[in-house]
């Protein structure tokens, strides 16, 4: 991959050209309106792996969004076999008026691409594919087999990715994924993700009378729900910051030593951190920092409260039903399904007199970790270093998304390649992708595909096939 920069430098204005043209597709899954779409941004990123020398199909299973499937399987059986996974689908765009230009009219500012998706994930799916077929082009062939599934629902949750799995697993089937669709810590600190977590959500209801009742002829003599639900969540966590709920912690893998030197080498200001979130404290489990406690530990919070009077004025009630959305952040290897029993016994327990409490499960995803010491990681951290020309630290997403069960039904570890940065507003107005990032990215791709061919990498990653 010696000619790489000579690439970059020549294709770069043809490549973010191409890249704007994909991001003109509005192909946000979240809203039925777009399907077509949706639909389109796949048929356009197939035509565009068809261009690029790899056999590409669009395949979606029963009520889920199209994705795309791609393959290039020239190395042969002998050589390490990568999925990039990603996804093509978009966040929806409003407040449409925020935005400096149209979501849809990608435009190029102060050296970052400014489009809904330029950054997740359009932009970083693209690197990967440019990386592809620059080295099909220049040397005929890539050193690894290379497949890619870029999904058309993750920004809705991936609702049919276990159904999609069953059904095409096994077309997908490699030795290491490569997610191309998480972040870094500053485009002068190139950090490598090692572990995203996990979630489980519920929503619980208390119920403390058959209907409401007059606060004049019976306050100060029955339970009040609205409180009484406030009694409950209090109680939560504990004056330590630890979540109260027996057994919460036992299937936590502690960070390792290794890892909290990695945390606390990175340029973390926690002035800055507390400013950026607008916020005058910065509470949480006691003997972690803000990092740890985002990337490597359990967290909890109430997402939403509600009860009683909201109106208009004053009703004198006394609430007979509240309700709250409770959800939590999952580490390695805590276990959504073996926790849902957990936190419902807590919640009836720990129910003040008079209060019968509901909990109702939503929905859980699984944790998902791959150790510093793993060859795949090894493998990124040396083409990014290659690519950035700075040694990475490796990091931890506090986020949640389908890698666990990629990794799961695939039987290959997750090794993760994301050049976002925490300024380019994902999700928000004014969605940007830092070209820099880009071309490092596009670099750092073509360089891993060759780290991992290397024997001390490759044998490891071949071993563990099935
Ligand atoms: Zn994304």
């Amino acid at each position: 991959v010696a000619d790489i920069d000579a690439f970059v430098k020549g294709a770069s204005e043809a490549l973010v050209a191409e890249l704007s043209e994909w991001c003109a597709i509005p192909s946000i899954s979240t809203d039925p309106a777009y399907a077509r779409q949706v639909r389109h941004s796949a048929e356009h990123l197939a035509g565009l792996m068809e261009t690029a020398g790899l056999h590409a199909e669009v395949l979606s299973v029963d009520g889920g969004q199209p994705a795309v499937y791609a393959e290039w399987l020239g190395a042969g059986e002998g050589a390490p076999t990568i999925t990039v996974y990603g996804h093509h689908d978009v966040q929806p765009v409003d407040p449409l008026e925020l935005w400096t230009t149209p979501p849809f009219e990608p435009a190029v500012r102060d050296g970052c691409l400014y489009a809904r998706g330029a950054s997740d994930d359009k932009g970083q799916i693209h690197f990967q594919l440019a990386a592809a077929r620059h080295l099909l082009a220049a040397d005929g062939g890539l050193p690894v087999n290379l497949k890619f599934f870029v999904e058309g629902e993750e920004e809705a949750g991936s609702p049919t990715i276990d159904t999609f799995l069953a059904e095409h697993g096994e077309r997908l089937s490699c030795d290491v994924i490569f997610v191309s669709d998480t972040g870094m810590y500053a485009a002068d600190v190139p950090t490598l993700v090692t572990a995203m977590r996990g979630m489980a959500y519920f929503e619980v209801e208390l119920r403390t009378a058959a209907s409401d009742l007059h606060s004049g002829e019976f306050g100060g003599t029955v339970p009040n729900a609205v409180e009484a639900l406030a009694r409950l969540l209090s109680g939560l966590k504990d004056d330590d910051g630890r979540i109260a709920v027996p057994g919460w912690y036992d299937d936590v893998l502690e960070l390792t030593a290794e890892e909290r030197d990695q945390f606390a080498a990175l340029p973390f200001d926690r002035e800055h951190f507390r400013r950026t979130a607008g916020v005058s404290a910065l509470p949480g489990e006691r003997g972690w920092s803000p990092l740890e406690r985002i990337g490597g530990r359990p967290s909890a919070d109430v997402c939403g409260l509600w009860g009683g009077y909201t109106g208009v004025g004053s009703k004198t009630v006394i609430p007979a039903e509240a309700h709250a959305k409770v959800s939590f952040r999952l580490v390695s290897d805590q276990d959504p399904d073996r926790l849902r029993p957990l936190f419902e016994r807590w919640a009836v327990d720990n129910a003040p007199e008079g209060a019968e409490v509901r909990v109702r499960w939503l929905h859980g995803v699984k944790p998902c970790r791959t150790p510093l010491d793993h060859p795949g990681n090894q493998a990124a951290s040396r083409a990014v270093a290659r690519a950035w020309g700075v040694e990475p630290l490796f990091t931890r997403e506090g986020g949640s998304g389908p890698e666990r069960a990629l990794s799961d039904a695939l039987g290959a570890s997750c090794v993760y390649l994301g050049v976002m940065l925490p300024s380019d507003r994902i999700h928000a107005p004014n969605e940007r992708l830092d070209l820099g990032n880009y071309f490092n990215g596009l670099r750092a791709a073509a360089y891993a595909y060759e780290e991992f061919t290397r024997p001390e990498i490759a044998g490891p990653l071949l071993e563990g096939r099935r």
